[in-house]
């Protein structure tokens, strides 16, 4: 849920921690338990073979490189890094910038 709680705290995904603002940690604290609770909360009483599903169709950015972005309608981008890859959207998290 990285990738989805970045979104919605509006944090760059390359931004170290030790460079976070006071409002930026406030957003990425309050986006990690309101993006836990509502995926918690969407899941309770989904059966175990639709809950990837479920999962996957909640998603705001993760998974979704190319589509739009459901805040702003920017496309969502994908960059590796560690031999993984993440989703942000430039406008929502990096200033337009794409990493
Ligand atoms: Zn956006």
């Amino acid at each position: 849920y990285s990738d989805e709680i970045l979104h919605t705290a509006k944090v760059s995904p390359v931004v170290h921690a030790s460079a976070l603002s006071p409002d930026q940690r406030d957003r990425l604290y309050a986006a990690t338990v309101d993006v836990m609770r509502t995926a918690a909360a969407a899941r309770t009483g989904v059966p175990a073979d639709r809950l990837k599903q479920a999962k996957v169709d909640a998603m705001r950015v993760h998974g979704r490189a190319g589509e739009a972005c459901p805040v702003c309608g920017g496309v969502v981008r994908q960059f590796a890094f560690g031999g993984t890859t993440a989703e942000y959207c430039p406008t929502c998290q990096t200033g337009g910038a794409l990493l």
